[in-house]
């Protein structure tokens, strides 16, 4: 004979409760169906990022071709992180990088260490440096997440890049 609890049969208020939450699973799951997706098949499918997104590094060119960057380290000495290193050297007239006085010869991020705060790009005085949307960083060896400038200066001035300061003059 089923024992009596609170003078409902105890089988009875478990079918009920199994009926119940069997039935608020499955409204959940209807309500859902009717829904956009909110996840993609990357990477057959890419996330289109937002326009304010702070992705991999980028280090500019003015329209001559000559480089933003300066080497003053600003961009270093204002990371959190102590993931950028900066190695600067004197422009010549035969060998001329930047319209400054100094280029940047070592350009380093060690992008295991970044945080994507951005300070680096608010630091630099000359815009050289800026975040991209490209989220797509994974690799397979740790020695590959360091950037070197190689990898981080543009190969062409960017169609609406800035005059340098020796055009403008
Ligand atoms: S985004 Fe932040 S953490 Fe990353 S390199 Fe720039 S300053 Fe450093
Ligand atoms: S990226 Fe900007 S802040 Fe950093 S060294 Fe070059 S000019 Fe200076």
């Amino acid at each position: 004979m089923a024992k009596v609890v609170g003078g409902t049969k105890l089988p009875l208020r478990k079918t009920w409760n199994t009926v119940f939450s069997f039935t608020v699973g499955l409204l959940t799951t209807f309500k859902h169906i009717f829904r956009p997706n909110v996840t993609i098949s990357y990477p057959e499918e890419k996330w289109v990022p937002y326009p304010r997104f702070r992705g991999l590094h980028q280090l500019r060119r003015y329209a001559d071709g000559l480089e933003m960057c300066i080497g003053c380290s600003l961009c270093e000495a204002a990371c959190p992180s102590d993931c950028i290193y900066v190695e600067p050297a004197e422009n010549t007239d035969e060998d001329r990088r930047s319209p400054g006085e100094r280029y940047a010869k070592v350009y380093d991020i060690n992008m295991l260490r970044c945080i994507f705060c951005g300070y680096c790009v608010e630091a630099c005085p000359t815009t050289a440096i800026v975040m991209t949307g490209n989220y797509e960083l994974a690799d397979y060896d740790r020695k590959d997440f360091i950037y070197h400038k190689d990898r981080l200066l543009v190969d062409k001035p960017e169609d609406n890049a800035p005059l340098s300061p020796l055009e403008a003059v």
